[in-house]
């Protein structure tokens, strides 16, 4: 019923999550103009992507939805998801990229979507895994089933900005581990992750994976920054 949406907008403004904007009853938590300017990873930008995993993992294909970059008041998206307790808008990005996805075939032969996990302790802080909610988006636009606690992330190593690639990687080895492998076996799955930047954590996830069960992996994240910028 549009009066009692009306109404809220009124009590409870929502604002667009880019440019802080009021938003209209038609808008859903970006505004147009922040919606039609989206840093969108160019399809060919693929393949700089699936770069970063060569000699580490052994992938099918990796994709980005927007870029994440210093100063870009589209990092907002991703702060929104994380640390400002809007975990609906990976739902909504993530469907946004999943339905430009599907229509080329990124998700073509993949039978399940696996989040990246946190640990026990930053789940219980931030109440939630912004990866569920990213995985719950591509799985509404795609129909591919999402597989959640089906790996465990041992310990913390989220502040890791500090370190070189080398160590980044070092600082991620084993810290995942697969607890239902017969699940995987055989499958080509889907792993999520919110922003990619050198790749050592999904690097160490599917890893992990990888060692327990005979399965193909892909790779999408939500933001992506670029090395070569
Ligand atoms: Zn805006």
């Amino acid at each position: 019923m549009k009066w009692i949406s009306d109404l809220l907008d009124i009590i409870f403004p929502r604002r667009c999550c880019v440019c802080g904007e009021l938003l209209s009853s038609q808008e859903q938590d970006i505004c147009l103009n922040c919606l039609y300017a989206l840093p969108k990873v160019e399809p060919h930008v693929s393949a700089e992507i699936e770069k970063i995993f060569w000699g580490k993992i052994g992938i099918e294909r990796a994709a980005s939805f927007i870029y994440y970059h210093k100063g870009s008041p589209y990092n907002n998206i991703i702060h929104a998801l994380k640390y400002k307790g809007r975990p609906w808008t990976g739902l909504l990005f993530a469907g946004m990229a999943a339905a430009e996805l599907n229509e080329k075939g990124f998700f073509d032969g993949i039978d399940a979507i696996i989040p990246v996990p946190l640990s026990r302790e930053k789940r219980r802080k931030r109440g939630y895994n912004q990866c569920d909610y990213i995985a719950d988006g591509i799985s509404q636009a795609t129909g591919i089933p999402v597989l959640k606690d089906i790996v465990e992330r041992n310990i913390s190593n989220e502040t890791q900005t500090d370190k070189s690639r080398d160590e980044r990687w070092e600082n991620v080895k084993g810290i995942f581990t697969l607890k239902r492998p017969e699940l995987l076996e055989g499958k080509h799955i889907l792993l999520v992750d919110d922003i990619l930047t050198t790749g050592a954590t999904l690097a160490s996830c599917a890893s992990a994976i990888q060692a327990c069960c005979n399965c193909r992996t892909s790779i999408f994240t939500l933001g992506y920054t670029s090395q070569a910028v």
